[in-house]
């Protein structure tokens, strides 16, 4: 149960979702050594992602009434006919945003297919009447939140793996902290 912000009086039961690619099992293995060797180097002081948590996300949407869940997969399920390609995601970088103290990973080449996904996804749900922030698209995975930074790492070589999926998460507010539960997935064909 949530109570909507500004209306106490409201209260309406919403899921927090949003859509996301979740690495392989070695790329997660990766990514959570990076977040280890960030706090126990002492290079970042903050929060780090738990591995299982690791994601990149495509589309946030926020609160959603759940009875809307059905037409959101069906929205998406039309994204098909655009045959979304699998595609290598390649990690050369870990960035820091300050404003909003932020580490996370970053490409230096962002795929095609992932913008043209994103694409997809954003205007399948427009057309379909979700609401959502339509800000310019960065890649980033969080791998460090509340964070402040002096150094930070470079990557003796990239993290990459083939993104062959993409899902819809719930997210779930805890004591300790955001659960993910996958509520939906979509294959990325091959050629
Ligand atoms: P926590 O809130 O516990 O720090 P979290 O930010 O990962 O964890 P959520 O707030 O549910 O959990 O966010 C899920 C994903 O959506 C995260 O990748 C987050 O960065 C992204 N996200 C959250 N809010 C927004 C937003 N307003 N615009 C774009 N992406 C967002
Ligand atoms: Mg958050």
């Amino acid at each position: 149960m949530r109570i909507i912000k500004g209306n106490p009086d409201i209260k309406q039961e919403t899921v927090r979702i949003f859509f996301a690619i979740w690495p392989d099992v070695m790329a997660q293995k990766q990514l959570a050594a990076l977040t280890e060797q960030l706090q126990a180097e002492s290079l970042c002081r903050g929060r780090r992602t738990q591995a299982e948590n690791i994601h990149l996300t495509l589309v946030f949407l926020g609160e959603v009434d759940p009875s809307k869940l059905e037409a959101l997969c069906l929205a998406v399920d039309g994204i098909k006919s655009f045959y979304p390609r699998a595609f290598d995601m390649i990690i050369e970088e870990v960035r820091y945003w300050k404003h909003n103290r932020i580490v996370y990973a970053g490409t230096c080449n962002v795929p095609r297919e992932l913008t043209d996904l994103v694409n997809a996804i954003q205007n399948v749900l427009f057309a379909a009447g979700f609401s959502f922030e339509r800000r310019a698209y960065e890649p980033h995975i969080t791998l460090m939140r509340k964070a402040s930074c002096h150094t930070l790492p470079k990557l003796e070589k990239p993290i990459a793996w083939r993104a062959q999926e993409w899902v819809l998460v719930k997210s779930e507010q805890t004591s300790s902290g955001s659960v993910y539960i996958p509520i939906g997935r979509w294959p990325l064909g091959n050629l």
